[in-house]
């Protein structure tokens, strides 16, 4: 059974988009998220194409703000204060990476706890590990609403996540515990990955390389999610996932494209709709 990213996603923006005149009526404005770009990379400008874009299905407000490759520090971080006091704004989110001589942690710090609909400011993160809270980070939430899409439960299961960043293996793994599920943080010093990834009942693979996962690293029936967004020779996009031999064994896959991507951008304007109902998920800015 393939897990289809894109009609799930389709279907919860439908229903965000039915509910915006509802907001409106109620709070007398519809949410609004601010996107940041700097510079020209065209994987960056795609990604915030497909968040404007989306934005504008759900029928909430958006903004786009374009900074130069050699915009300052000083004035990308003036610019995140501008918006943080902003109260027509309700969502910020600076698409990086950035360039090298901005930090990014300094940037990320800067945005408003409340409106940190990536939920990447470390008092989110805290929160999130603490239990408490928070915004959860887009990737990982839309994993989970795939994983519970196909009914499968998640408790008492064990779950291999391969990848640790922060942003996608770390979060997702600790949503699967918060879950109830048996949970392993693989990564490239795991011993023996295929003996690992065989054990799991939910296969997470986000490492960002082409068809690492092979069929005989797949459980049969298990659950299998591939983040991965590789783009190969060829110029095709292929996942983490050897897809073709993979899905013979699998209980349920996601695909590439038509997976996790378009659940992330549903999954930023669902946080973009939370960040406005609640001014501070955290509550402490
Ligand atoms: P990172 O590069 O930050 O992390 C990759 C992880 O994979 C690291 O923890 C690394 O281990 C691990 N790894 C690398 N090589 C191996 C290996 N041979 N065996 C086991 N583990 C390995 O990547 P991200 O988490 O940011 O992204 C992962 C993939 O997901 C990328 O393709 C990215 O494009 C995609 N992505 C997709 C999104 C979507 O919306 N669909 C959103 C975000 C990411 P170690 O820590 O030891 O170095």
């Amino acid at each position: 059974m393939i897990i289809d990213g894109k009609a799930l996603s389709l279907s919860l923006k439908e229903d965000m988009k039915a509910r915006m005149a509802e907001l409106e009526n109620k709070y007398g404005r519809r949410p609004c998220l601010s996107v940041i770009i700097v510079g020209d990379n065209p994987a960056s400008r795609s990604y915030v194409r497909g968040k404007i874009k989306a934005a504008e299905f759900v029928g909430m407000e958006s903004r786009l703000i374009e900074l130069p490759q050699d915009v300052s520090e000083g004035a990308l971080l003036s610019k995140i204060s501008e918006l943080n006091a902003d109260e027509k704004v309700d969502g910020i989110l600076v698409q990086l990476p950035l360039p090298e001589h901005i930090d990014e942690d300094k940037v990320i710090d800067a945005i408003a706890v409340a409106k940190d609909v990536d939920g990447f400011h470390p008092s989110n993160v805290a929160a999130l590990w603490l239990g408490r809270k928070c915004t959860v980070p887009c990737t990982p939430k839309g994993i989970i609403k795939m994983i519970e899409s196909t009914g499968v439960e998640i408790a008492g299961k064990k779950a291999v996540v391969v990848g640790r960043s922060n942003i996608v293996g770390k979060p997702v793994a600790k949503l699967l515990l918060d879950r109830n599920a048996t949970v392993t943080i693989a990564h490239s010093r795991t011993k023996d990955l295929a003996a690992v990834c065989r054990e799991a009942d939910i296969l997470v693979a986000a490492v960002g390389r082409p068809k690492m996962i092979t069929a005989d690293m797949v459980k049969p029936g298990a659950v299998v999610i591939d983040v991965g967004i590789n783009r190969v020779a060829d110029g095709t996009l292929v996942g983490d996932v050897d897809f073709g031999p993979a899905s013979e064994l699998a209980g349920y896959i996601s695909p590439v494209p038509g997976g996790v991507g378009p659940m992330t951008i549903t999954m930023l304007m669902e946080n973009t709709i939370e960040c406005f109902l609640s001014k501070s998920p955290v509550g402490n800015v």
